[in-house]
């Protein structure tokens, strides 16, 4: 009965790319009748406007899915990641890195650039107490990072096979001191007891970052199953641009909560077109080993998901 949560980043109102991951992390868990987390990652923003913790929530709860416990905000979890990082940094698995993002593109685009494809070249992983101290006097700004790792980091994702990454030094806390994403995201799926995580398929690049962080942590990570993106109609990822993509824009068009889970649903292979259904018929029947295996193409121009069959 593996856990599972989903995390979404309260930057707006979930659309229908958010909505259809949420309800495959849903499922995977409540078919199972494990629990199901509700986590919002919101370190990295600099200020979110408070409604959209209540508003993303809703949107979940408007198509069928609950959680339990409380909802959890990862900035009220701060000391948890500063425990992490001070265990990390006492371990003498980190340094301090005053490279730019633009320092960094350049040194990786140089000749004998590094071999992982857009990784860290290492500027500063041996930098004198004085190149500190030189760059600190200039004002530069540092981020903290954990030294990669040399092996690849192998794993078997539940839904893409064995999968195998090259792990560059990884950002442990912003320039801002802000914990960073992969240090805090399995910090928090070790600590919530998460089993499973189920997310989408452009994050399978960070899970050995995240696998590479468990190690040195000596947690012991989650599975994962990455499902496909939902894509706009010019292939990249869903977003606003695209038109009416998000619950309520939907909503807006007329359409209701129940049509928009249909859809969704039809699109996981769970329904018939336009056949009603509740989560509680789609936790029955649904088969992790039967996802889709290519990204959902949306174009929420022509979408009309109260037209009838013909
Ligand atoms: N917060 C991320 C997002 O909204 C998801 C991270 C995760 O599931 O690990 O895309």
């Amino acid at each position: 009965m593996p856990s599972g949560r989903f995390a979404p980043s309260p930057t707006g109102r979930l659309h229908l790319g958010n909505l259809r991951t949420a309800l495959v992390a849903w499922l995977f868990a409540r078919h199972d009748e494990a629990s199901f987390m509700l986590r919002f990652e919101d370190l990295d923003m600099a200020s979110v406007r408070a409604e959209h913790y209540r508003t993303q929530a809703d949107d979940l709860r408007r198509l069928g899915l609950d959680w339990d416990g409380d909802m959890v905000r990862q900035s009220d979890r701060r000391a948890l990641y500063d425990d992490a990082i001070g265990r990390l940094q006492r371990a003498g698995l980190t340094y301090r890195c005053y490279c730019s993002r633009r320092e960094i593109q350049e040194a990786t685009r140089a000749p004998n650039g590094p071999s992982v494809e857009g990784g860290y070249p290492g500027t500063c992983r041996a930098l004198t107490d004085g190149d500190r101290a030189e760059r600190e006097a200039q004002g530069r700004r540092s981020s903290l990072r954990v030294r990669g790792s040399d092996e690849p980091i192998e794993f078997v994702d539940l839904r893409c096979g064995p999968v195998a990454g090259v792990v560059d030094d990884v950002v442990i806390q912003r320039f801002d001191g802000t914990p960073a994403y992969n240090l805090a995201v399995i910090v928090d799926d070790v600590a919530q007891g998460i089993e499973l995580v189920v997310r989408a398929d452009d994050l399978l690049d960070s899970t050995p970052r995240q696998l590479h962080l468990a190690r040195l942590l000596d947690l012991t990570p989650p599975a994962y199953a990455h499902v496909p993106l939902v894509l706009g109609p010019t292939g990249a990822r869903l977003a606003k641009r695209d038109g009416a993509v998000t619950l309520a824009d939907r909503l807006a068009l007329g359409e209701s909560p129940a049509e928009v889970l249909s859809f969704l649903a039809g699109s996981l292979g769970l329904a018939e077109e336009r056949e009603p259904v509740s989560v509680e018929t789609l936790r029955n029947r649904f088969d992790p080993t039967r996802l889709p295996t290519a990204a959902l193409i949306v174009d929420p121009e022509t979408l009309d998901l109260r037209r009838h069959r013909s």
